[in-house]
Parts: structure tokens; sequence; C-alpha cells
């Protein structure tokens, strides 16, 4: 997936600036900056969710394979099943755990030979299954936190995506449930593409293979532009040996 000049406004108000970003297949690429420099903003940009948000537009090139996703004919709603999204805070339906994952797959008209395999392999996908397989047909809602969370990557790899976002997706979460979605980034790389917005930067250190890290200030001077990306290399550059002054000034904690 490649980002060419995009830039995303709300109203007249530009939250990310002339961004161009490459991301690696099978790869995990963390965004990393201050609050409000426009993270999430891009992000949502990339499976077209901020269509969704009144008065959001984005300029410029975001490809996928090779396929501008803004064109004319791209239908955005199969461009949301094949780069898929999980939030900041669990958001299971309301329906049973079997339900959460068959949902999906049944709206979207998935041809599904056996959904109960489905739902097994997506639970499984997500490090679920062993913990509820006996208790399918129960709400979602009484799953801890952290199993909430991994019930909603289930949900998302359940229609087979291509491309997993994640936004701050540990955030809610207690430091070992946070160990598990972490450890299962890990498996769930050799099958997708992984993005995160994350504002733990060490969780960008841990988990990510590269990082990018964006300043709400483009430098000194250059007006209220946000959402400027900085630097973009494999993530122990960016924390050891990073090339902008700005980055090093962030991961060592001098602001932020
Ligand atoms: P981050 O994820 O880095 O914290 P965001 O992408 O959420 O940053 O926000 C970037 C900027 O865009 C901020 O100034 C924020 O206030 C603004 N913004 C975010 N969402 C909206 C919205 N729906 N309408 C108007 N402005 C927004």
């Amino acid at each position: 997936m490649t980002c060419r000049d995009v830039n995303v406004y709300y109203g007249d108000f530009r939250a990310v600036t002339g961004v161009d970003l490459d991301f690696g297949l099978n790869e995990i690429t963390a965004l990393i900056g201050p609050s409000g420099c426009g993270k999430s903003t891009l992000l949502r940009s990339l499976n077209r969710m901020n269509d969704l948000v009144d008065g959001a537009r984005v300029e410029g090139s975001i490809e996928f394979r090779g396929v501008d996703m803004y064109a004319k004919d791209v239908d955005a709603i199969e461009v949301r099943r094949r780069i898929g999204m999980v939030f900041q805070k669990p958001n299971p339906f309301p329906k049973s755990i079997y339900d959460n994952i068959a949902y999906g797959p049944r709206v979207t008209g998935m041809k599904v030979s056996n959904m109960d395999d489905l739902v097994e392999e997506a639970l499984t996908g997500a490090a679920l299954w062993t913990e509820v397989k006996d208790k399918l047909k129960q709400s979602a809602f009484g799953l801890s936190g952290g199993q909430q969370q991994r019930l909603c990557i289930a949900r998302t790899i359940a229609v087979k995506p291509d491309v997993i976002l994640m936004d701050e997706p540990c955030s809610a979460l207690d430091p070992i449930a946070t160990t598990r979605i972490e450890d299962l980034m890990q498996e769930l790389r050799n099958d997708y593409t992984i993005v995160i917005v994350t504002h733990n930067m060490q969780q960008a250190a841990r988990v990510a293979d590269r990082t990018a890290f964006f300043t709400a200030l483009a430098a000194e001077g250059s007006g209220d532009r946000t959402g400027v990306l900085v630097e973009y290399a494999p993530t122990g550059e960016i924390f050891e040996r990073p090339r902008d002054q700005r980055t090093e000034d962030y991961v060592s904690g001098r602001f932020g």
C-alpha cells in the first residue's frame, strides 16, 4: 500500500499534510507522534473510513496493490473488507461470540461452505478459540476487555482481509492483555500487513518492523500545519539512530 502526497482535511483544516509512505507487505508499521498530529486521521484514510466522517476530504493518492482506492469505480465497502480496522475500545456487537464472527461473512455475502469452521478458524487466528470454544452462544459482553479485543480481531480476520489497521488497540487494556495482543500481532504478521497507531513508544519498539514519526508542526515558523511525516525507517533506526532532531527529541522523551 502506498501513499503519495496525501492530504486530509476536515473542512478547511488540514490534519494530514503531504504524506508519502510505502507500507511493507507482511510487515507491521507503527505510526507514532504526539497527540493530535494526525495519526488516526491518516489511518482512517487508508481504508476510506474517513468517507464516513462529516467534512473529511482526502487528496493525493492512496494505492492498494496498484489500484487507486479513491477511484470512482472502487467500492468503499469492499475496500473496508480487504483493509479491516480494529479500534481503540473493543466494540463487539451485542450478539453472541459466534454471531460476532459470522456477521461479517454473512453481510458481505462471502461464500462460506461451513460457518462453524470459519468461526473456529478466525477465533484460532486471534488466539481466542481455546478460551471461548465452550461458550460460543454466550454474549460477547461477558468476555474480558482483552478477550473482547481479540474477538474484534477475529471478527476482522473472518472476512479474510489483506491488511489490518489498528488504532491504539491496547490503550484500554491491562499489561497482560496488551502482551497477548502484541504476541498475536507477531503471529498475524505472517498472513497480514498491519498498520498500528500507538501512543506507546515501547509498544512501537517491541512490535513494529518500521516506524513512521509524525509531528504537528512541519518546522519552525511553518505555520499551523499538522500531520507531517518527519521520518520513516526501520524501527531500530527510529529509536536508536534517528536522523531528524525532532524524532530524537520525541523518542528520548524530551517532547510530546
Ligand atoms: P492523532 O491520532 O495523532 O491523535 P487525529 O488524527 O485524531 O490525531 O487528529 C488530527 C487533527 O485533526 C487534530 O487537530 C484533531 O483535532 C483533528 N480532528 C480529528 N478528527 C476530526 C473531526 N472528525 N473533525 C474535525 N477535526 C478533527
